[in-house]
């Protein structure tokens, strides 16, 4: 019988443009026992984004009306726009043992790392801001003013770095998503991620 493990909450922060999405589906599709929170946006949807799929997409007045009713573990003003993190998914997939993998600003980190709920949290830096810029510019979907931006928010986000578990630098992609599969490793080997060792190790085999 193999020893289970108690389930916690993948951050993800990173600048956007960080290569922040393709990072979570990776892990996704190769670790079955992780789980994607789509967050709860007011901001329009992108390319071939889909509702239910890669956001939820509502207005600011139903946004701001779940939060109210307490809806959200978590809700930050991200770019002029508001995401929120669904406090009744997040306590479901706990209770089933899964992992959840979180895609959210630093803001929101904070607030989730200041409540209390087990997590693990990498910041997914780009090696330069000039990639980062480049990055946002190759991306096409954002225009000159929102580009910088998103640069500013970019600088304030690093000075936080400190506050988090790990730090990834995004240089190639295969090599981040590599990094990942090492911390998630590493953090099943934690002691405090057991269930029950003490009756794992005494069980009897013939029971
Ligand atoms: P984008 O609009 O580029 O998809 O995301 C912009 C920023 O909002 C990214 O840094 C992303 O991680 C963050 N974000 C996405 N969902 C949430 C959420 O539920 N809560 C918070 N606080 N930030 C989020």
């Amino acid at each position: 019988m193999p020893y289970e493990h108690k389930p916690y909450l993948l951050i993800l922060i990173a600048p956007s443009g960080g290569g922040k999405s393709t990072i979570c589906d990776e892990v996704l599709s190769r670790y079955k026992e992780f789980v994607y929170s789509i967050s709860f946006t007011t901001r329009k949807v992108r390319g071939d984004e889909k509702d239910g799929v890669d956001y939820f997409f509502l207005d600011k007045a139903e946004f701001l009306k779940k939060r109210q009713a307490g809806v959200f573990i978590e809700s930050a003003l991200v770019h002029g726009k508001w995401y929120g993190t669904s406090k009744e998914f997040i306590a479901d997939q706990l209770a089933k043992g899964n992992n959840i993998i979180l895609d959210i600003d630093v803001h929101g980190a904070l607030n989730i790392l200041d409540s209390g709920v087990e997590c693990v949290s990498v910041f997914l830096l780009p090696p330069t801001q000039e990639v980062l810029r480049k990055r946002l510019e190759k991306r096409g979907t954002d225009d000159q003013a929102t580009i910088e931006l998103r640069m500013e928010n970019a600088a304030r986000e690093i000075a936080l770095i400190k506050r988090f578990d790990y730090l990834v630098i995004n240089d190639d992609l295969n090599a981040a998503v590599s990094d990942i599969e090492k911390i998630i490793r590493a953090e099943k080997l934690r002691v405090e991620r057991y269930k029950e060792i003490k009756e794992n190790y005494y069980r009897s085999e013939n029971a």
